[in-house]
């Protein structure tokens, strides 16, 4: 244990996703020697993202604006939307070049264990959206692990009375995984090669 604050800090960064306590050690002491003016910067942008970082309104993806750049473009294909669980999945299917729809952020994905419901995700704001019938195909590219698999099989249930095509990424993607650690080539393939969910 440390005195005060550098306990603090250590404390806080043990707090963030994947930093274990050595690391979060390593990385206070990093701090604690770099320029102040570097920190200073670190300090600022931590703020400065919450300051204005929001979801867009429509699809729940991350923006400074009402609506995200894709919700915006006019170029992107109203006719198909793709859901996906987080954010950084929004950055791996564009990334790959093979979509050009629009998106509809969940949030997460169903998971009993935690006690994650489809409530708790954005399942209600889709079906929002797909009400008014613009939307023709939907494209269901959750996580390949347990939970992304359930959160397909909800959805797929749930929107197949709706009359809409349905599909899924294709296999091929390292299963138990993430969707953001395929890489572009893998995740393109799979959207191309997406099938349609017989429902
Ligand atoms: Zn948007």
């Amino acid at each position: 244990m440390y005195e005060g604050v550098v306990q603090d800090l250590i404390d806080e960064l043990g707090r963030l996703p994947g930093v274990g306590p050595k690391s979060a050690q390593r990385i206070a002491f990093h701090l604690l020697q770099a320029d102040p003016v570097d920190v200073r910067r670190l300090a600022d942008v931590l703020v400065e993202v919450k300051a204005k970082v929001k979801f867009c309104s429509v699809c729940f993806n991350v923006t400074e604006d009402d609506q995200c750049r894709i919700c915006r473009d006019p170029r992107r294909d109203p006719t198909s939307l793709c859901v996906v669980e987080e954010y950084k999945d929004v950055v791996a299917i564009e990334r790959t070049r093979e979509f050009r729809g629009r998106y509809h952020v969940l949030g997460g994905a169903i998971s009993p264990i935690e006690g994650i419901g489809p409530d708790d995700l954005r399942v209600k704001e889709l079906m929002t959206r797909l009400m008014d019938g613009s939307v023709t195909e939907l494209i269901i590219a959750t996580d390949p692990n347990l939970e992304g698999e359930a959160t397909a099989a909800y959805l797929a249930r749930l929107i197949s009375p709706m009359g809409m095509a349905v599909s899924r990424l294709a296999s091929g993607l390292p299963v138990g995984g993430d969707l953001e650690y395929a890489d572009e080539v893998t995740l393109g393939r799979a959207f191309e090669g997406r099938r349609l969910l017989d429902v």
